[in-house]
């Protein structure tokens, strides 16, 4: 039994050629039953299960897809589609894990994240994190017209790539010592997450052990992903992995 781990493919009307790629991985997903983990930051923006834009609904579609013949797909909620609500989950079959969700693989306890959560460094965001994820923040945001979360979506979206370009690099990556208290506190050795768009894997210890952090890409550019079957884990591109 595989799984594939993805993150950060920020899907939309800008990259169609993302989007057909993503749904022929999809589609061999279906095919090959694999379990599909979807990390985070599938969607550029996510304004409610309401918005049918394109790939939204085509994407929805595949995803729905792809449950309703065996595989299992799993999504974790990132920075830009945390609104995911009841309407995606039921349309896509999808299960949405939590913040941090842990799962065996390869008989190794593994901790899954968006990766946001160990950026800690960055406070302005962590508080932002926090107004926005509040569950009567995010109802009241979802009660507005369509065309109100867009404009402000557009806008929240412009503020942040702003702020950004500001920081520095350290304090866009992810703690470290905040990943050493996270992965003992869930008793893991290993952790996948991306978010940062900065692949690799490190290799750590923790609690006089061996650790890794398996960090996964972004798909502006490289679009790597992660497969694991019996025979361990690879890093592979979207092109590889279809080949
Ligand atoms: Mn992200």
């Amino acid at each position: 039994m595989s799984s594939l781990f993805v993150s950060d493919l920020h899907l939309s009307h800008e990259r169609r050629d993302k989007v057909d790629l993503f749904v022929k991985i999809l589609a061999r997903v279906q095919e090959q039953k694999i379990s599909l983990y979807i990390l985070g930051d599938l969607f550029d923006l996510w304004l409610g299960d309401d918005d049918d834009a394109y790939p939204n609904k085509e994407i929805v579609e595949a995803l729905g897809n792809a449950s309703r013949d065996g595989a299992s797909i799993y999504v974790a909620l990132g920075n830009r589609d945390f609104l995911f609500r009841e309407v995606f989950k039921r349309k896509t079959g999808a299960r949405v894990l939590d913040d941090y969700t842990v799962i065996e693989l390869n008989s190794e306890k593994t901790l899954l994240t968006h990766g946001d959560l160990l950026c800690t460094r960055d406070i302005a965001y962590q508080k932002f994190r926090r107004v926005v994820r509040n569950p009567l923040f995010s109802a009241f945001f979802l009660a507005l017209p369509l065309k109100w979360r867009k404009k402000i979506g557009g806008k929240t979206r412009e503020k942040t790539q702003n702020s950004t370009q500001m920081k520095t690099n350290s304090i866009m990556d992810v703690d470290h010592q905040t990943v050493l208290s996270v992965m003992g506190k869930y008793d893991t050795s290993l952790l996948i997450h991306g978010h940062t768009h900065r692949p690799g894997t490190h290799v750590f210890e923790l609690n006089n052990a061996p650790a890794r952090r398996i960090v996964l890409g972004d798909w502006y550019s490289q679009g790597l992903m992660l497969l694991c079957s019996d025979d361990g884990e690879k890093s592979l591109t979207a092109e590889e992995f279809l080949a």
